[in-house]
């Protein structure tokens, strides 16, 4: 909300030069402001040399965490690739629409953990590799693009076109952009100096920021509503027919899109939900 309100103020031409916002807490006294954001407050004054208990600090909207991600059996941590074991940011399951508070560190704690008793148990008969069989990468061909140039552009453009605020004319246009790149880079592959490795590297990670983006606007349409972090312009409200996770795979060089019913959460977690009680003062949890 704070985002999408910040989203505003720019773009009804309220926000700074760099299409930042100011934001304020000068009306607190210094008292409060030690005491509640300590961190805040000296890592500003740090960094920026701005002491938030008398000026303003100039801010913008960021990604703070990605809220879908691989699927995986919660009981085993597998994914569909065979002995590919995922926990954390990457992954599906824990945070639903949005994540709160900072229990993100808490959960790649939780669930690294048991992931790596589960790759212990799995590979505990086997025998580690230790032969020195170099890997030998085929090289790219070469062309007339800018990898890093290209990458940047493609970033500016989803920040563009699939950030805070979506509509559906925004997120074809960027579908558009997006198949257009693909036909780029095939034609005009890498100008660079660069060792095989980091060519191909890069020419894998340019097609992943693809892939995800694509993946993004994707999803996006699909989801004519609005949820948690996923706000859409044209469809402002929360619709129950869309309170279902969709998965997306990659068949034969095609993305294929199914849906599943969120599964009802265990008993523990109902008595959680029932017995919850809304905190009278949210408080960032540094
Ligand atoms: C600004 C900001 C503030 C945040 N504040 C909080 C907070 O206050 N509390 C909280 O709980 N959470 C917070 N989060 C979220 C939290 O930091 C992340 O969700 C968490 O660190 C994710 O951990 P991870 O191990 O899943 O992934 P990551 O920390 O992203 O680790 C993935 C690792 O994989 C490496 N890697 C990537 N590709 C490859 C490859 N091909 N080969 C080998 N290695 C690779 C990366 O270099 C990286 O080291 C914040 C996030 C941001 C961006």
């Amino acid at each position: 909300m704070v985002a999408r309100a910040n989203f505003q103020e720019i773009h009804e031409g309220r926000g700074t030069d760099k299409w930042w916002v100011w934001l304020d807490i000068s009306h607190k006294s210094k008292k409060y402001i030690l005491e509640r954001l300590p961190k805040m407050h000296s890592m500003i004054l740090k960094y920026n040399n701005v002491d938030i208990s008398k000026d303003p600090v100039e801010i913008s909207p960021t990604t703070h965490y990605t809220m879908w991600g691989i699927w995986f059996d919660p009981k085993t941590y597998e994914t569909t690739l065979k002995n590919f074991f995922v926990a954390g940011e990457c992954t599906m399951w824990v945070h639903g629409a949005n994540r709160l508070w900072g229990n993100s560190l808490m959960e790649t704690m939780v669930f690294w953990k048991n992931v790596a008793q589960r790759i212990l148990d799995t590979f505990e008969n086997i025998a580690p590799d230790n032969s020195d069989e170099v890997v030998h990468i085929s090289p790219v061909c070469e062309g007339t693009l800018d990898a890093n140039g290209t990458l940047t552009e493609i970033r500016k453009e989803v920040w563009e076109y699939a950030w805070i605020v979506r509509t559906e004319e925004e997120l074809l246009k960027l579908t558009q952009i997006l198949s257009e790149y693909r036909i780029k880079i095939q034609k005009e592959w890498i100008k660079c100096s660069w060792d095989e490795y980091t060519n191909t590297m890069m020419h894998n990670r340019i097609h992943t920021v693809l892939d995800f983006a694509e993946l993004i606007c994707k999803w996006a349409l699909e989801r004519k509503e609005s949820r948690g972090a996923h706000y859409r312009l044209d469809y402002p409200e929360m619709d129950e027919r869309f309170a279902r996770n969709y998965l997306h795979q990659v068949c034969d060089g095609k993305i294929v899109s199914t849906w599943k019913d969120v599964p009802a959460p265990s008993s523990e977690l109902q008595y959680g939900l029932d017995t919850f009680e809304e905190p009278n003062n949210y408080g960032h949890q540094e």
